[in-house]
């Protein structure tokens, strides 16, 4: 038996998903149903994080028992995470969560060493890893529900100074656009992730379908789906370019569910990328559609927590 693994774990809305790692490989997957979205909105903010603690103890626990040698946990978690305490600065799904310290709390409970990580920080992390460690870094774009964003800049994450970098997800990209959840109007996310696409759809249609079934209207020639489509693959490219031109990154991966339908959206994406770009930039910038399978939160999680440890 290997003496050197670790789990990271992917916290979702509706789920859970620990992965036991041998280095960066992938020995076994489980998945836990929890909703805390929910449980945070019925519970007192006391008991909702004791359940968190309870529930992702119990999956962790299933894992010992089969796994003697676990060294180190880490978590991605939908968050902010404030970069020196590593505490929950705040959840914009998981409310009443203000300054939990879940890894401390946990490494308490298993005396193992946790680490606490931006849900979307993991995954670029864990596609940093899967591209071999590319020179200078690598942006991640995750198009799920929400749109989520990840920087490696130099081999490291980079979250900020309140663990608010990379929300790229609410970059206006509409002035007076669409009511986003952060209370601005006119967020990226609004129109690029799944339920951007929705609503787009909804909105042109009356009908209401979800982004994959709106992707097979669309291959199937359905006009009303192809635009939705189409402002996606654009929304997302104003804000991509508008990111490099902070940065400067040559690298960048775009994962999440929405990402399945990218050769609906790519054409549009590039045109638009590209030319949003400035010309010293232009053509340089790598963009690569994730082939990790979801995977890529629970492998940069892991891989943190051995690199903390
Ligand atoms: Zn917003």
């Amino acid at each position: 038996l290997s003496t050197n693994l670790s789990i990271g774990i992917d916290v979702g809305g509706t789920n859970i998903r620990f992965g036991v790692f041998n280095q960066a490989n992938l020995v076994e997957e489980m998945r836990l149903e929890a909703n805390f979205s929910q449980l945070c909105r019925d519970l007192s903010p006391e008991y909702a994080s004791y359940e968190i603690v309870r529930v992702i103890s119990s999956g962790i626990i299933g894992i010992i028992e089969k796994y003697y040698t676990i060294q180190s946990v880490g978590i991605g978690f939908p968050g902010f995470i404030h970069p020196d305490s590593k505490k929950i600065v705040a959840s914009p799904n998981l409310s009443g969560l203000s300054y939990f310290n879940l890894a401390g709390e946990l490494s308490r409970i298993f005396s193992l060493p946790f680490t606490l990580e931006n849900d979307a920080n993991a995954a670029a992390y864990g596609e940093y890893i899967l591209a071999s460690k590319p020179e200078g870094g690598l942006i991640y774009a995750g198009l799920g529900t929400g749109v989520g964003g990840g920087l490696v800049l130099d081999g490291k994450i980079y979250a900020g100074q309140q663990g608010c970098a990379m929300e790229i997800g609410h970059i206006i990209i509409e002035p007076n656009g669409r009511q986003c959840g952060c209370g601005n109007k006119g967020c990226m996310e609004q129109y690029a992730s799944a339920s951007g696409i929705v609503i787009s759809y909804n909105s042109a249609t009356q009908k209401r379908c979800s982004a994959a079934q709106i992707a097979e209207f669309a291959h199937a020639g359905d006009k009303d789906a192809i635009t939705a489509y189409t402002l996606a693959a654009n929304s997302l490219a104003q804000a991509l370019a508008s990111v490099i031109k902070v940065v400067d990154v040559r690298n960048v991966v775009i994962g999440g569910g929405v990402a399945a339908a990218w050769p609906l959206m790519k054409p549009a994406f590039m045109q638009r990328f590209e030319a949003d770009l400035i010309d010293v930039l232009r053509n340089t910038i790598k963009i690569k559609i994730s082939n990790a399978n979801d995977k890529a939160g629970m492998l940069g999680a892991a891989m943190l927590s051995v690199e903390a440890s």
